[in-house]
């Protein structure tokens, strides 16, 4: 069964890709510093220690590429629990053990729907799109994407509704108030839990989505997309502030 690992630095992430199928990691680099945030390997390829080749592949990626390693993802933190091979590549004051994630409660407008999210988003931005202005009935979103399992119903689930209007986004809603809280969007296995709802978190926006559509120019400095980042699954294509 063929096996190519790369780093596909377009996308941000190595993938191991076996017979088809792609596992990945995905990163943010600086010129010194790799940060692992999330890796993914698919139902297909369970099972299989594909995880743990991809681990280690990325790993020694990461020490041939001459960089130090951050850790934010908790798949490769629990791989390096089990070895010590590579604790030498981490960022001084990084230590592989996690430190329990800090967690963030959003609620309704009215209170009867809490949900919670723990750690970090992966992105965080806000959203010029004509179905987020309708829905919200405001000119821009302010989003914060989240791993689906690092998000948790914990008060009012009987309450929430769901609104599909594309099979990418079911948003949701609380059925007593009409507040609104979040939208999974199922294909990228990720949620937007609307950052301004989340209490004590501070929203750290990296850029802003589907500027073509926009009602109000932000010039803020941060990157416009068109449409979405190439590694987001658009087009990467950018406009002017
Ligand atoms: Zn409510
Ligand atoms: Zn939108």
């Amino acid at each position: 069964m063929p096996e190519t690992f790369r780093d596909n630095e377009e996308r941000q992430r190595f993938e191991l890709e076996v017979d088809g199928p792609i596992a990945f990691v995905t990163y943010r680099k600086t010129p010194d510093v790799i940060t692992l945030v999330h890796t993914e390997v698919p139902p297909e390829l369970g099972g299989r220690g594909i995880g743990s080749k991809l681990g280690q592949a990325t790993l020694d990626a990461v020490r041939a590429q001459g960089r130090k390693l951050a850790v934010e993802c908790d798949f490769i933190r629990n791989y390096m629990k089990k070895s010590t091979a590579y604790n030498d590549l981490l960022v001084e004051g990084e230590v592989a053990h996690a430190e329990p994630a800090a967690s963030y409660k959003a609620t309704c407008f009215c209170g009867a729907v809490e949900v919670e999210v723990s750690g970090k988003p992966l992105f965080a931005g806000y959203c010029h799109c004509a179905d987020c202005q309708a829905w919200s009935a405001a000119p821009i979103n302010a989003f914060s994407l989240w791993k689906a399992d690092s998000v948790r119903v914990t008060k009012g689930e009987s309450e929430i509704g769901t609104f599909r209007k594309t099979e990418h986004s079911d948003r949701k809603f609380c059925k007593r108030c009409g507040g609104h809280i979040m939208t999974a969007h199922p294909r990228m296995r990720l949620i937007d839990v609307y950052a301004n709802l989340l209490k004590g978190y501070t929203h750290e926006p990296t850029l802003h989505a589907n500027y073509a559509s926009k009602m109000v120019s932000v010039r803020d400095g941060l990157p416009k997309y068109r449409d979405l980042p190439a590694n987001l699954g658009g087009s990467g294509e950018m406009l002017p502030d």
